[in-house]
């Protein structure tokens, strides 16, 4: 058994303090992946800080015409707030796509993007992990790969980030705001997740004193036409295989404007600009919704068991679109 110490704060200064120079340290939200993983020995803190009391429960508007989230907020309460659901119908429903009903009633904003992979040898503590353990190598490379990750990937690790919301976020260009020993500071979403490369035990450019306190939405919410697509195993209660999050803004049947990130597919939301501003100025039409899925794959790998997660992101991809611009207004 490893025994651990908990503290509740009331403030953020404290918080911030109780971090500092500790590494053993971690925060807790709503508690349902790190509980998890101290229940399977991955996580091992000697300190618990409970931050559910610090003052980030509020959605509010901006002064440029976005959202702010608060980073306590839960997923439920996000995606069914009234703003979210007219202005950003593609977040709540990312969200909506993801874990079950009493998992979003306690999963936060802020835990859910800090969320760890699901790859089965990082929970497996008898195998190696360059996630879980640097140096010790990666299981999964001639493994049993299924999940795992088509673009993106280095030789240390091929995992997959398992968030729905932030594959959402990540289209619409949210901007996570942080604050820790140096003060405050903003971090564009596509800044936030990092890939493996050669230091796979870091998912984030979160600093470990850091703390997430809210997530802002810009006022473009592409509520006329959006899609978040998720392929899985089950209609619920499973992460994606792939999953697309799909906008456009369109002038007649011509697109103005394309938005277009993956899940399920790298170490981090994929978000792909070029696949992206191909779209801009054409027709919505299946041939240019092809041509984009053509591009999004150009550098994807496949490792055997999960090689056809090529297809499937391509396909899934040409949907997402086709379905996103049909929608009637
Ligand atoms: C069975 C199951 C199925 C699931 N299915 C899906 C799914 O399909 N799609 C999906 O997207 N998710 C899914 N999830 C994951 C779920 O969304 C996350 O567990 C949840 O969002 C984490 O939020 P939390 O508040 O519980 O985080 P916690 O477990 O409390 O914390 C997670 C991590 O975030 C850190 N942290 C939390 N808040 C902050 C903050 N404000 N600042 C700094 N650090 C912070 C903690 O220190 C910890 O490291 C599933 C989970 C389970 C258990
Ligand atoms: S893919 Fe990453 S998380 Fe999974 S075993 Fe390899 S190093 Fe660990």
């Amino acid at each position: 058994m490893n025994s651990f110490s908990y503290t509740r704060v009331h403030d953020v200064a404290t918080a911030v303090r109780e971090m500092v120079g500790d590494n053993s340290a971690q925060f807790i939200a709503g508690g349902t992946n790190l509980i998890d993983l101290m229940k399977e020995n991955v996580a091992r803190p000697r300190r618990l800080i409970d931050i559910t009391h610090l003052p980030f429960h509020t959605i509010e508007d901006t002064a440029d015409g976005g959202l702010r989230l608060g980073a306590l907020v839960t997923n439920a309460d996000t995606a069914y707030h009234e703003q979210v659901e007219k202005r950003y119908p593609l977040l709540a429903k990312s969200i909506l796509a993801g874990a079950s009903a009493q998992l979003r009633n306690m999963a936060t904003n802020g835990g859910n993007l800090l969320q760890r992979t699901r790859c089965y040898y990082f929970y497996d503590t008898a195998t190696p992990c360059n996630k879980r353990e640097p140096g010790t190598g990666c299981s999964a490379l001639d493994g049993f790969n299924r999940m795992h990750a088509i673009l993106g990937t280095s030789d240390q690790c091929i995992a997959t980030h398992p968030s729905d919301m932030c594959v959402a976020l990540a289209a619409l260009e949210a901007v996570v705001r942080v604050t820790g020993k140096n003060g405050d500071r903003t971090i564009p979403f596509a800044d936030f997740h990092r890939l493996p490369g050669d230091t796979p035990q870091l998912d984030t450019n979160l600093r470990p004193d850091e703390l997430i306190t809210a997530i802002d939405l810009p006022a473009k919410g592409f509520a006329d036409h959006y899609m978040y697509l998720k392929v899985r195993d089950r209609q619920s209660y499973a992460f994606a295989l792939v999953s697309v999050a799909a906008a456009l803004e369109m002038d007649g049947d011509i697109i103005t404007e394309a938005r277009l990130a993956l899940g399920g597919v790298a170490h981090k939301p994929w978000r792909d600009r070029e696949a992206e501003a191909l779209l801009s100025g054409k027709r919505a039409a299946k041939e240019n919704f092809q041509q984009a899925a053509e591009t999004v794959v150009r550098g994807a790998q496949g490792f055997g068991h999960n090689t056809f997660k090529i297809e499937l992101a391509k396909r899934a991809v040409v949907r997402a679109f086709q379905q996103a611009a049909a929608m009637e207004q």
